[in-house]
């Protein structure tokens, strides 16, 4: 079972923010801003190649609801997944990186040369 599987099946502890019947929210162990959650389907899903348009249309709505009750809708924040080797996907279970609390850097993402695609 995937260590995001043990969180929801309460074998691991988590620290929770919200949650509804298929998601939940819960704060990063290891914070890359001041606010740093992660938001999963409360089904395991390997990835985002994987979600169906419905559950990323109520995943939408779970995680606007998320930014309200933290109150970062107006000075904004930063949407991520990572997918598969290339995006540096360490949990195998579907999860959005919300991460806010300070201005964001737009980081050093890797050590290829991005040109070479142009
Ligand atoms: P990713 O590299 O996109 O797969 O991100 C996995 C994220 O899960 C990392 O930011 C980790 O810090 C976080 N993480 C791993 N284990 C836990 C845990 N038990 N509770 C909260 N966050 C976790």
């Amino acid at each position: 079972m995937c260590i995001f599987c043990k969180i929801l099946n309460k074998e691991i502890p988590s620290n929770p923010i919200s949650e509804d019947d298929k998601f939940l929210s819960f704060h990063d162990i290891n914070p890359k801003a001041p606010i740093h959650v992660l938001i999963i389907p409360k089904i395991h899903i390997d990835s985002f190649n994987d979600v169906s348009p419905q559950m990323m249309a109520d995943m939408t709505a779970f995680i606007q609801k998320l930014v309200e009750k933290l109150g970062i809708k107006e000075d904004g924040y930063r949407l991520i997944t990572n997918i598969g080797e290339h995006g540096a996907q360490e949990v195998k279970h579907l999860h959005f990186h919300l991460l806010a609390g300070s201005r964001l850097k737009w980081g050093h993402f890797t050590d290829a040369d991005p040109k070479n695609n142009l």
